[in-house]
Formats: structure tokens, C-alpha cells, sequence
């Protein structure tokens, strides 16, 4: 098993130039991630390029979750719905601790968009294409029933609601465990690497590519005459890199989401709900001390690099809550943060962004370039299936595509060593008695599960007791993430391996000079270093808060 530490990137790219791999894979979002870790079962050595941090394209501005699409079925797209609803339960058992199954509730009103039998029948169909198990069948809740569950729900119009099976995730993480895995089986997965150039033998078929280390401005050569093109909305600059014209076309449609104290929007329950003009529906989703909601869908056509949630979607987002729900009205300054996301559609023409399948395609190019776009974070273990397919075709006689197929759906993600519920739950149980014990509150272990899996007994195992028992437990996080996960800055910690920025974005602020202190003395930074760091992370922060105007204090807390 490869060991991830600290010096594992540097060590790696000392080591890659001119190197030959069986497949090169572009992009370290979910797609490529599912891809790496599919071949690296297979015992294909493989090598994923990203450009930035991993996940930090659409992979991590998703709404979270797993789920099969439900409004897909409005578009007839059973064929789409039956497979991404299958893969809810296969990707549950494999990546337990991360993929949560969470009721959702549908209210139905008169005179709203659903109908009480539109709504049965599009369930009942949701529920059969996904092979729901009975006992999570959906089921009809009456008006007085609906507003137990969720007294947030407005009485007056209300039929009752359906409450129906989803799944929650955290997609940052998710994606890192997909890596994670692929790593551990021997794959080379680098962020920052961004690749630059395609190369082809003869000028015709693929034999490597260039990519540029952006830490150090070094540019490097490796060699494949695989190649897979994941790079999500930025797959038209590799099909430009290709010089072969793309037969289809991306369509990037860009979605919002707004994250508000949960206390501002106390839901009980998640909630899928009709906007005002009854002609779109948003996700209304308690998670941790936030609740968060979206989302837009508009096309996009600026650079990606100019990318940020615009005032009509914020305004749009707090219109459609306010609209809905029975709470003194949101307003901008309530919003703790936001993120943004691009959906890579493989564009139809004449069809609305919101009516464009979001089924994955695969396009081969005359260079034997394979490009995977479009699909869902859901989909990520099929995608990874039918591109090594295809790429056992096109590399027809070479040995490590051949043989036998893996069986994905069995094997665990790192960090998933529980069988059923019940290992998780104990799992759990156990680490809120450690916690207490740490004098840490017990309530934060959930929370620590979910991230980490049984790998957080490595965090507890590494606590510093010169300090009150929380920091202890944050500054082991660090190191951890600096040691085991490739954590880099502390941007990429409050970003892909916790999330504080959006949902403890006060307690991320509170705590930055201990998360410098420890980056400092793990990376080994020079005061010059540090500074461009902070000068980083001040400079990062208000891109997911600046739509509002909240004043931001000299120590940066929101006032
Ligand atoms: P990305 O995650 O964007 O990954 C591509 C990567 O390639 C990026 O990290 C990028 O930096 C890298 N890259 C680009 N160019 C280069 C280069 N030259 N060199 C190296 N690396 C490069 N799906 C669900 O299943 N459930 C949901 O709830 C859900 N909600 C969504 C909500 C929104 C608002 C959006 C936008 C999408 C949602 N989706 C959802 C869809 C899902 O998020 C996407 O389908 C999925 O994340 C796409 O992953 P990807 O790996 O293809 O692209």
C-alpha cells in the first residue's frame, strides 16, 4: 500500500519525467477520481494530473447529494434516473460513513406545481427504477402529519407531503476517498499539475502529454497512449489541445447555493420545495448548526476564472425562501457563505439548460483522446466502468486493459470498514465516549465520523495535550490532512478536507493563526511564506461571502 505523507507529491514528480504509464487521466474531480480508482483495482498503472486542489471544480459545489434525479423523470429520462438510482445503495455500501441516507420531504399544495397523484406516480416510479427496499418505500404524509414533521411548512393550501429515500454526502470528501483508495492501490494522483500540451506520435495517435507543476513552474513530460480528457467545464481546452474539433458541444450551466445559520432556517427536515413562480424547485438541507439551499441553473458563457454567485441568483434564492416558508424574511446579511458550480452539459440543440440531459457521454477523438463529460457525482462508479470499457477497446492487446473486471460495487472506499449501520453506529457510539473523555464536545464525533471514517482513530491517536482539548483535536486534524492527504494550504483545509469555511465559517476565522501556527511548523514555512499564505487566504474568503454586505471586522469575524 502507497503511503500518503507530506513529501509523497514532491517525491512522486522527482521521479515522473519521461516516465511511461499505462493511463493518464486529466482532472481530479469525481469523474477522473472514480476513474483512478476503477483502474488501479484493475492493476492499471495509473497517473491523475489536477490542475488546482482536488475536487475543486464542480465536485464540491454540488447540492450533496446522492440521489437519482427525480425531476429527470419530468423529462423522461427513465433510463437515466434507473441507473443513478441504483447506484444510490451500491455507493451507500461502499462509502458508508460518507453517504448518509436522509428522508426528503415534498410538500404538496393546491395550485402548486405538483399534484397529489403527479407526485404519487413520479415517486412510485423514482422508487421502482432506484429498487427501493419496502421498508424505505416513500410514503404520504396527511396536512397535519406534514406539519409535525416540518413545522416550518405553511399551513395554508398544504395537502400533505411525501416523504421519500435520498442520500446526503459531502462531495469534497467524497472524491478525496475515491483518490485516496486509487493512491493506496498504487496510483500517482498530483494536485496543482496542470496539463499544458497533448503529445502524438506521428503526429496522429496520443503517446503522452506536458503538464506544468504551478508550485514551481516546472514543466514536466510523461508518456501514454491512454489518455482520458476529465476535466469537467474545462474539457473544451483539452478537446483544443487535441486539435480535433469535438463533434458535441458543452454546454456549462452554473448553480448556486447560499449557507444560513441553521437557527435563521430551522428545519427539521429536508425539504425539496417549489420556488415562487411554481415553475422550478429547490433543496432546503439541514446540515450541522447551517441549513443550506439552492439551486440556480442558468447558462454560463464568461470565463470560468471570472465564476461567482451574482446578486439576481442570491436574491432569487432568498425570494423563493421567503416566499415559501413561515419565517420572518432572510436577507442577504443572514448568509454565512456560498459556493458556485458549473454543470458541464453535453449541449442539444434548442433544448433549455434545464431541460439538457444530464446523462454522461463519451466521445472518443481520432487520437484515441477519450473525453467523459456531463453525468452526476451520483454516477461516478458506472462513468468509471464504461470509460475503462471503451479504453479496453481502443488499447486492443495491451496487457494491463485486459482481464478480469473489478467488481466495484464490493470493494470499500479507504476509510469504510463498516459492513452494515450497526458497525458505523458503534463506530460512532465509540468515538463520542472518546470524546468525552478528551473533554471534547461528544457531539462533534458524528461530525469527525463522516469526514474521516475509522481513519480519525490516526487523528485521536496524534492529539498535542499542551492544548485545550479542542485546539488539540484541530491542530491533529491539520497534521493529518498535511501528512495523509496531500493538504497543502490552509485554503485547500478549510476547503476539501473540512468544509469550515461554509459551515463554521466563524469558528474557521476564530481559529486561523492556530491553523497557520501548525502549517507553519509542519510545511516548514519561512515568515515570507507565511505571509503570502494569509495574503491567500484574505483574499479567498470574501470570493464565497462577497455577494453580501456584511461588515467584516478587523479580525475578520462578521460583525
Ligand atoms: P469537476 O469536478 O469540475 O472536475 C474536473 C477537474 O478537472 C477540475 O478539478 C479541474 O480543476 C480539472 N482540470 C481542468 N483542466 C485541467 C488541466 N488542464 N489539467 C489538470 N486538471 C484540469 N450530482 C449529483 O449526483 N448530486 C447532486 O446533488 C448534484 N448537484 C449539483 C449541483 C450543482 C449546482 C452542480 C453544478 C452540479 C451538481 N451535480 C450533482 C453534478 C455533479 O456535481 C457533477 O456532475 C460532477 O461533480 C462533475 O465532476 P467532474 O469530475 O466531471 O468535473
Amino acid at each position: 500500500m502507497t503511503a500518503i505523507t507530506a513529501s509523497y507529491r514532491e517525491r512522486c514528480l522527482e521521479n515522473l519525467n519521461a516516465a511511461s504509464f499505462d493511463l493518464i487521466i486529466i482532472g481530479g474531480g469525481i469523474t477522473g477520481a472514480g476513474i483512478a480508482w476503477d483502474a488501479s483495482l484493475k492493476g492499471i498503472k495509473v497517473l491523475l494530473l489536477e490542475q488546482s486542489d482536488f475536487a475543486s471544480g464542480t465536485s464540491s459545489k454540488s447540492t450533496k447529494l446522492i440521489h437519482g434525479g427525480l425531476r429527470y423523470l419530468k423529462q423522461f429520462q427513465f433510463q437515466q434516473v434507473f441507473e443513478v438510482g441504483r447506484e444510490r445503495a451500491i455507493v451507500h455500501s461502499i462509502a458508508r460513513f460518507l453517504v448518509r441516507p436522509e428522508k426528503m420531504l415534498l410538500p404538496i399544495y393546491s395550485g402548486g406545481s405538483l399534484s397529489r397523484i403527479s407526485a404519487y406516480l413520479a415517486l412510485w416510479l423514482y422508487d421502482f427504477l432506484a429498487g427501493v427496499k419496502p421498508a424505505d418505500a416513500f410514503r404520504f404524509l396527511g396536512p397535519i402529519e406534514s406539519s409535525l414533521k416540518e413545522p416550518l411548512l405553511p399551513k395554508k393550501g398544504l395537502l400533505g407531503a411525501f416523504l421519500y429515500s435520498e442520500y446526503q454526502t459531502d462531495d469534497y470528501r467524497l472524491t478525496w476517498a475515491l483518490l485516496q483508495s486509487a493512491i493506496e492501490k498504487g496510483a500517482i494522483c498530483l494536485p496543482y499539475c496542470q496539463v499544458m500540451n497533448l503529445l502524438r506520435e506521428k503526429g496522429k495517435h496520443l503517446s503522452g502529454l506536458t503538464f506544468r507543476d504551478t508550485l514551481t513552474g516546472k514543466v514536466h513530460q510523461v508518456n501514454s497512449s491512454a489518455i482520458v480528457n476529465a476535466a469537467g467545464p474545462w474539457v473544451p481546452d483539452i478537446l483544443v489541445m487535441d486539435a480535433y474539433p469535438a463533434k458535441k458541444h458543452l454546454l456549462l450551466s452554473k448553480g448556486t447555493h447560499i449557507v444560513v445559520p441553521h437557527h435563521y432556517l430551522p428545519l427539521k427536515q429536508a425539504i425539496y420545495f417549489d420556488d415562487f413562480s411554481k415553475s422550478r424547485m429547490l433543496f432546503a438541507i439541514p446540515r450541522w448548526e447551517t441549513t443550506y439551499i439552492g439551486t440556480t441553473d442558468i447558462v454560463y458563457a464568461e470565463p470560468i476564472h471570472l465564476l461567482g454567485s451574482s446578486k439576481e441568483e442570491v436574491d432569487y434564492i432568498l425570494l423563493a425562501v421567503n416566499a415559501f416558508f413561515s419565517i420572518t424574511g432572510l436577507q442577504s446579511k443572514d448568509i454565512i457563505s456560498s459556493w458556485v458550480g458549473l454543470r458541464p452539459l453535453v449541449y442539444e440543440v434548442g433544448k433549455l439548460s434545464t431541460d439538457i440531459s444530464r446523462k454522461d457521454e463519451i466521445m472518443v477523438s481520432p487520437s484515441g483522446l477519450l473525453t467523459i463529460a456531463g453525468g452526476k457525482l451520483t454516477g461516478f462508479r458506472k462513468m468509471a466502468e464504461k470509460s475503462l470499457k471503451v479504453l479496453v477497446n481502443l488499447q486492443k492487446g495491451k496487457k494491463p486493459f485486459q482481464g478480469n473486471k473489478t467488481k466495484t460495487h464490493r470493494v470499500p472506499l479507504a476509510g469504510n470498514s463498516f459492513e452494515t449501520a450497526q458497525d458505523l453506529e458503534n463506530y460512532v457510539l465509540s468515538c463520542q465516549e472518546s470524546f468525552r473523555v478528551l473533554q471534547i464536545n461528544p457531539a462533534l464525533a458524528e461530525r469527525y465520523v463522516r469526514r474521516y471514517g475509522d481513519r480519525l482513530n490516526q487523528i485521536l491517536d496524534d492529539l498535542d495535550w499542551s492544548l485545550q482539548p479542542e485546539d488539540a483535536l484541530l491542530s491533529a486534524e491539520i497534521r493529518y490532512g498535511i501528512h495523509r492527504e496531500m493538504v497543502l494550504f490552509p485554503t485547500d483545509f478549510i476547503q476539501r478536507q473540512t468544509g469550515m469555511v461554509w459551515y463554521e465559517k466563524n469558528r474557521c476565522l476564530e481559529k486561523k493563526n492556530l491553523i497557520f501556527d501548525v502549517f507553519t511548523k509542519e510545511m516548514q514555512w519561512d515568515e515570507k511564506t507565511r505571509q503570502k499564505q494569509e495574503a491567500l487566504w484574505a483574499a479567498f474568503l470574501p470570493t464565497v461571502t462577497s455577494f453580501h454586505n456584511n461588515e467584516i471586522n478587523d479580525t475578520g469575524l462578521s460583525a
